[in-house]
């Protein structure tokens, strides 16, 4: 009896580690979507820390890599940015070919085409992150904020441009020459204007499948502050 007694009380912790491990194998995705979510900003993070100690290791950019690919991708993380030729998001994360889904305009303004590209990567390709990054000394909110009442830039397109990027905008601090308050100001706007016009990705983020974050690019420190 003694001994029956003993044999169970060793297997019994077995069987309860062997349940719990079961259980782990099936966990519901959402949870492991959420973790997904930490381990993808924690790279991103490290990866801008390589890019302004000039430490890059350029990762996943090499032949093998280019086959992989060729029969498909899916990227991390969309990136929303700006157009700016400062601020390319593979170099400025350090990150390779087939990471990052990148969408980029002028002052990263968005209208229905570049929201359907972001609906694109989250529908078809897996993103999980949606990245909104603004930069410091931005040109386009440097026009805006210097643009008067109504944008006369010579262009009707810039101007759509400026009035596109101008509600989004409450800090006309001409003496913050790199307008960071502004920049802010400006990837906020742009979220708010991504979940104002988009069902698929409210619904998403509801779901816990995706998760936006803000970012702004120092120009000067090659630094990236998420939030
Ligand atoms: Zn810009």
């Amino acid at each position: 009896m003694t001994c029956y007694k003993l044999k169970m009380k060793n297997i019994i912790p077995v069987l309860l580690f062997s349940v719990f491990a079961a259980a782990c194998a099936h966990t519901p995705t959402t949870p492991i979507a959420r973790n997904l979510d930490s381990e993808i900003i924690h790279e991103l993070k490290d990866g801008n820390i390589r890019f302004k100690s000039h430490q890059r290791i350029n990762p996943r950019q090499d032949e093998k890599r280019v086959q992989e690919l060729s029969t498909g991708q899916s990227p991390s993380t969309v990136v929303v940015s700006c157009s700016d030729s400062r601020v390319p998001p593979e170099m400025v994360f350090d990150q390779g070919l087939g990471d990052l889904f990148s969408v980029r305009t002028a002052g990263h303004a968005l209208d229905s085409i570049s929201i359907a590209s972001i609906e694109y990567a989250v529908q078809h390709l897996g993103s999980k992150v949606i990245m909104i990054m603004g930069h410091t000394s931005c040109g386009a909110i440097k026009a805006t904020v210097t643009s008067g009442k109504n944008p006369n830039s010579g262009s009707k397109n810039i101007d759509q441009l400026i009035k596109a990027i101008k509600p989004g905008i409450k800090t006309m601090n001409y003496s913050d020459s790199e307008l960071v308050d502004a920049a802010k100001e400006n990837v906020e706007a742009s979220i708010a204007h991504l979940k104002s016009k988009s069902p698929l990705i409210r619904e998403q983020i509801k779901q816990g499948k995706i998760k936006i974050v803000g970012a702004l690019y120092y120009l000067k420190s090659g630094e990236i502050e998420l939030w």
